[in-house]
């Protein structure tokens, strides 16, 4: 470390002075406090400067970003050697990537060519601790100064103030927000991803991996040390958004534009479902197709997806200007809730198909009950208002006791369907598909489809919205056609 302090100058003699006051406090003795046990040790002390808890409001903690945009964020942590680092810029530029470089202050001031290099590129750098440490269990005071000194360290070498702080496992408490507001930090930034190393995955397992965290909103974490595909990784990730038609974004820009979202009880509707054991007397409404001459029918999609699947069914649909019905399992709206978002977003009727896709028949009426309360509350929030009051059981198997189980909750419409391509089935083409909806279609019809990976409806969908509409049909969402 002495090696760096060979000019005079007042930039190498700060760079000095913040290595020996960094070193020092990770010794666990404040080099800006002075001494506590006074004179039996050396000079007397300097008067201690107490720092007290900061009274105002803590830091947000941010894993991932509440919006519809198509956007997601690429973020780092730590600092590798000089030469991947090199390596990583250059990857990013190749893809127009602008990341998100969260940086221990200690790597910094060690390396503070690297920070400026990352600067100079155009990416962010944000606060990763002194030594990217996890700050658990420590005292304010401790982890104060932690921020403070490594927010110190990057101002000076990159001209840069950190607006995020993160730690080595994402974890943080409320102190460590606190902390991070009290050093004038926005937010604690966690992420909906954290990519480590890979195992014995093939190039498919990896691909097949990542699909699943292009998310709107995500937030992909890395650590430039500890992964050591993390060049590679640049390549896979800058793919896998290009497939899903999702861009990456500078951090500070997602999360600018993330909304706020109303807490579950501040939303109208939020207990329209409820646990009800007197379920004897309800009455179910159970619809199969409507009974019409007029040509009309509805499209509806089951289940749940990776954000590549149910994006392109999306943008089908509004490209062909149709609107569908959607019945979500809810704990993939968990999961995602920016993409059940973009659903009710683009106008389709969002329903209820269960948290954990159970057979109905298969289990207690009041496991039922609490499944479809459950997913309620999920998609109410994830959409920030009330449902679609319809409830399809998964596999469409009920009885008696479950049709009155699922009306007492407040879903009395138990929504079927009469066509049923069975286009679940990855083995049945996007031929297969269109024949069967356009033989077993007629005036009133309800079309079942799935919003699953890998299978084939996505190809047969405009096919069989041309068609359907060269026989005189017009689509519309359930809701449209049955009321609610
Ligand atoms: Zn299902």
């Amino acid at each position: 470390m002495i090696s760096h302090w060979k000019g005079a100058s007042g930039f190498r003699l700060f760079h000095w002075i913040s290595l020996v006051a960094i070193v020092a406090l990770l010794a666990g003795c404040s080099p800006f406090q002075g001494n506590e046990n006074g004179a039996d040790n050396g000079p007397a002390p300097a008067k201690p400067e107490k720092i007290e808890r900061y009274q105002g409001e803590k830091s947000k903690a941010v894993s991932m970003v509440y919006t519809t945009q198509r956007q997601l964020a690429l973020t780092f942590n730590g600092m590798a050697d000089k030469d991947t680092m090199k390596r990583l810029l250059d990857e990013l530029d190749k893809y127009h990537i602008k990341a998100a470089f969260f940086m221990p202050g200690m790597r910094v001031a060690e390396e503070p060519d690297i920070a400026r290099e990352i600067v100079a590129r155009g990416h962010e750098i944000e606060n990763n601790t002194l030594n990217k440490s996890d700050l658990q269990g420590q005292p304010y005071e401790k982890m104060y100064q932690d921020i403070e000194l490594t927010n110190e360290v990057i101002q000076r070498e990159t001209g840069k103030t950190p607006r995020y702080v993160r730690t080595k496992s994402g974890e943080y408490n409320d102190d460590l927000r606190l902390v991070a507001a009290h050093n004038g930090q926005e937010a604690v930034v966690s992420s909906s991803l954290f990519l480590h190393n890979w195992q014995k995955e093939t190039e498919a397992d990896k691909r097949h991996y990542l699909r699943k965290y292009m998310n709107r909103g995500g937030i992909i974490e890395m650590d430039t040390e500890e992964n050591k595909s993390v060049i590679e990784n640049i390549r896979l990730l800058a793919e896998a958004a290009t497939d899903v038609g999702y861009r990456f974004v500078p951090l500070h820009k997602l999360i600018a534009q993330g909304q706020e979202r109303k807490p579950l009880q501040e939303i109208s509707g939020f207990d329209a479902a409820k646990m009800n054991v007197a379920y004897d007397e309800a009455k179910p409404n159970l619809i199969y197709r409507k009974e019409t001459d007029k040509k009309m029918v509805a499209l509806s999609f089951d289940d749940w997806g990776t954000d590549q699947t149910v994006t392109k069914i999306l943008d089908i649909l509004d490209k062909k200007g149709v609107k569908a019905s959607f019945f979500l399992r809810a704990d993939g709206v968990e999961r995602n809730p920016n993409l059940a978002r973009a659903i009710a977003e683009a106008g389709h009727d969002v329903a209820n198909h269960t948290y954990s896709h159970p057979v109905n028949t298969k289990i207690a009426p009041e496991e039922l009950q609490k499944e479809i309360v459950k997913a309620h509350q999920i998609i109410t929030e994830a959409i920030q208002q009330k449902p679609t009051m319809y409830f399809r059981p998964p596999t469409g198997a009920f009885d008696e006791q479950t049709l009155k189980a699922i009306a007492a909750t407040g879903y009395k419409d138990i929504t079927i369907y009469d066509v049923t391509p069975s286009d679940y089935d990855k083995k049945r083409s996007a031929n297969d598909i269109v024949k069967d909806i356009m033989e077993q279609t007629r005036s009133g019809s309800v079309i079942l489809l799935h919003m699953l990976d890998d299978i084939h409806t996505i190809e047969a969908l405009p096919i069989v919205i041309d068609q359907l509409r060269s026989k005189g049909y017009t689509l519309v969402p359930m809701t449209e056609m049955f009321g609610q």
